[in-house]
C-alpha cells in the first residue's frame, strides 16, 4: 500500500519534525527494492527545516539533559519495551525498505535492543560524577570528574543496517543525556521515523529524537545547523564531505565508513567453522555489512581443503525476495554497476570464479561470487565491493596473511581462525576489532568499542567509549584546607618553589 507523509501518521506525522506543514513540498519516494512497491513519500527537508528540527531538539535537549540517569534509564527501559512490543512492525519496516530476509531483520531488532538497554544501565556508571585522586601536589583539593552531555548531536545513517548502524550513536547519544536529530538514508526513512515516534510515544511527545529526512542536502544541512556533534555512518568519500561541512562551523565529527574486511585461515584452523564464518561474514546481508568478510587469506596447506567447503557453502545459497531467502537485493541499485565492474575486472586480471561468475549479477539480487587468484591491487581486493563476492588468496603463512590483510587503506574489523596463534594475529591487524575464531561477534557485544582506522574512520560508538564519545568530560577542583606551601600566587615567599622542587625531588627521583 502506497502512503504519504501525510497519511502516515502517527509513524510519519507530516509536521512532526519541523512544524512546518507539508503540502507544496518537495517528496522523496521510498521502494521496496524486492518488487520496485512505492512504500511511502516523505518530506525533503531543507536547511530552515533542519534548523528549526535542531532548535526543538535543543530545547527537548534541555528537559531531557536535566533529568537524572536514573530518570533517563526509565524512558529508555520503556521504549526498549515497546519496540519489543512492537517488534513485528519494525522488521516489516527494515524489511520492506532494504529487501533483507525477516530473519534478517529480526537480528538487526535483537542487537538494537540489547545496545540499547547496555547504554541506558551504564551511562550512569560511565559517565557519571565521580571523585578522582588529587595527587600529590594538589593533596588539599577534591578532584571531580564528569561527563556532559554535549547539546544536540546529529546523526546521519545508512541503508544497509537502517536501525541498528544508527541506534549506535542514537542510543548512546540519549542515555548520555543528548537530543538527537537523525537523518535516515533516503532509502529508509520509513525505519528512522519509527524510531523516533516510539520514542515520542515514551517522553510525552517531546522531540528528544527527531527525524529529518530528504537527499544529501538535508544532511549537509545537519552539519552546518550548529549541532554539537556529527556521527556519520556511509562511504569515506561522503565522510570527506561531512567532515568539509562541519569543519565551517568547527563540528566535532565521528565517522563509520566502510571497509574490506580480511579473514585469515592459519593451517591449524577448524576449516568447517573457518569456511562457515567466510560465508556468511561474506554473504550475508547480500555483503552489505561494513564489517563483513571481503577478502580471505588463507594458509597454503590448508587452501585446497578451504575453498572447497567455501565453494559448497556458498554454492548453496540463494537470493530472493521471499522471506525465506538466503540474501536479499542490493539495496542500493547503483550499488549493482560497483559489484559488476568489480568481478569482471578480477576475471580480467587472471582471477577465477570458483562460485557464481558475470553471469550471478541479475539486478537487483546478485548471487554469491567467490573468486581466487585475483591480483593484489584489483579493485576487489582493495576497494569496498559491498555485496556477496568473496576473494581467496593462498599465503605462505599467518604472517604473510597480516602482512596483506594490512596493506589496506581501510582498517575496520577483522577476523582470524587459528587455534595457537589467535590472540597474537588479531592483536596484529591494522583494524578497530577482530574475531578469533567466530565472525563479527564484537558488533554483539555492547559493552565493545565499534569504529576503524584510516579510511574506515575514526571515533567510536559501543560501550564506554562510545557513551563518552556522546560528551565532554568537566573537571572540578573544590580546595579543601589551605597547605602551608602555595605557589601558585603572587605572595608565595622566596623559598616556597624550592621547597617544592625538593618534595618533588624526594619524591619522583628514584
Ligand atoms: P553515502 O555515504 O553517500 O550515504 C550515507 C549517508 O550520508 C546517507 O544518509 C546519505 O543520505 C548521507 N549523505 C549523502 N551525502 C551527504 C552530504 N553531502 N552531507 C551529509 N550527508 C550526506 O552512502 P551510500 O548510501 O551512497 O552508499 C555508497 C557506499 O558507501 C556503499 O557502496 C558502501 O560502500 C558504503 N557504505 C558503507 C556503510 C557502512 O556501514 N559503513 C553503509 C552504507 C554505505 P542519502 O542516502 O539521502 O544520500
Amino acid at each position: 500500500m502506497t502512503q504519504t507523509a501525510s497519511d502516515k501518521a502517527p509513524l510519519a506525522p507530516a509536521t512532526s519534525t519541523t512544524g512546518h506543514p507539508d503540502t507544496d513540498r518537495e517528496l522523496l519516494s521510498c521502494h521496496d527494492p524486492r518488487t520496485g512497491e512505492l512504500l511511502g513519500e516523505y518530506p525533503v527537508h531543507t536547511a530552515a527545516d533542519v534548523a528549526d528540527a535542531v532548535a526543538r531538539a535543543a530545547e527537548a535537549g534541555q528537559w531531557w539533559a536535566a533529568l537524572s540517569f536514573a530518570e533517563r534509564r526509565q524512558h529508555l527501559d520503556q521504549w526498549r519495551r515497546l519496540l519489543l512490543h512492537r517488534q513485528d512492525e519494525l522488521v516489516n519496516l527494515i524489511s520492506a525498505e532494504t529487501g533483507k530476509p525477516a530473519d534478517d531483520a529480526r537480528l538487526e531488532l535483537v542487537l538494537v535492543i540489547d545496545h540499547l538497554h547496555w547504554a541506558a544501565r551504564n551511562a550512569a556508571r560511565v559517565l557519571g560524577r565521580r571523585k578522582v585522586p588529587a595527587g600529590l601536589l594538589m593533596a588539599n583539593q577534591v578532584a571531580t570528574l564528569e561527563y556532559q552531555p554535549l547539546g544536540v548531536v546529529g546523526v546521519i545513517g545508512p541503508w544497509n543496517y537502517p536501525a541498528f548502524t544508527p541506534m549506535g550513536s542514537i542510543a548512546y547519544a540519549l542515555a548520555a543525556g543528548n537530543a538527537v536529530v537523525f537523518k535516515p538514508s533516503e532509502l529508509t526513512p520509513g525505519v528512522g521515523h519509527f524510531l523516533a515516534d516510539t520514542l515520542a510515544q515514551v517522553v510525552g511527545e517531546r522531540p528528544v529524537l527527531s527525524v529529518v529526512t530528504g537527499y544529501g542536502e538535508t544532511g549537509a544541512a545537519l552539519c552546518r545547523s550548529g549541532v554539537a556533534k556529527v556521527a556519520f555512518t556511509g562511504s569515506t568519500a561522503t565522510a570527506k564531505r561531512v567532515m568539509a561541512a562541519c569543519a565551517e562551523s568547527l563540528t566535532p565529527v565521528l565517522v563509520e565508513c566502510g571497509g574490506k574486511d580480511a579473514l585469515i585461515v592459519d593451517s591449524d584452523a577448524d576449516l568447517d567453522a573457518a569456511a562457515q564464518a567466510a560465508v556468511w561474514g561474506g554473504m550475508s546481508n547480500a555483503g552489505q555489512t561494513c564489517v563483513g568478510v571481503e577478502r580471505v587469506y588463507v594458509v597454503e596447506a590448508v587452501a585446497d581443503r578451504f575453498i572447497e567447503l567455501v565453494t559448497a557453502r556458498a554454492g548453496r545459497l540463494r537470493p530472493g525476495g521471499e522471506p525465506g531467502a538466503d540474501l536479499g537485493p542490493i539495496t542500493l541499485p547503483r550499488q549493482v554497476d560497483i559489484i559488476r565492474e568489480h568481478v569482471r575486472d578480477a576475471l580480467d586480471r587472471g582471477g577465477r570464479a570458483v562460485v557464481g561468475g558475470p553471469e550471478s549479477i541479475r539486478p537487483p539480487f546478485v548471487e554469491p561470487v567467490v573468486l581466487v587468484d585475483v591480483p593484489e591491487d584489483a579493485a576487489a581486493v582493495t576497494d569496498e565491493t559491498f555485496g556477496p563476492t568473496l576473494t581467496i588468496t593462498r599465503v605462505a603463512d599467518a604472517d604473510e596473511a597480516v602482512r596483506l590483510a594490512n596493506a589496506s587503506r581501510y582498517g575496520l574489523g577483522g577476523t582470524v581462525f587459528a587455534r595457537a596463534r589467535g590472540d597474537e594475529l588479531a592483536r596484529a591487524l591494522r583494524a578497530g576489532m577482530v574475531a578469533v575464531n567466530s565472525v563479527i561477534s564484537f558488533a554483539a557485544v555492547p559493552s565493545l568499542p565499534f569504529g576503524g582506522v584510516g579510511d574506515s574512520g575514526f571515533g567510536r560508538i559501543h560501550g564506554e567509549d562510545g557513551l563518552r564519545e556522546f560528551a565532554r568530560a568537566k573537571s572540578i577542583t573544590r580546595k579543601r584546607f589551605r597547605v602551608p606551601l602555595q605557589p601558585m600566587t603572587f605572595d608565595r615567599g622566596s623559598r616556597t618553589v624550592r621547597r617544592l622542587m625538593r618534595l618533588i625531588q624526594l619524591r619522583y627521583r628514584r
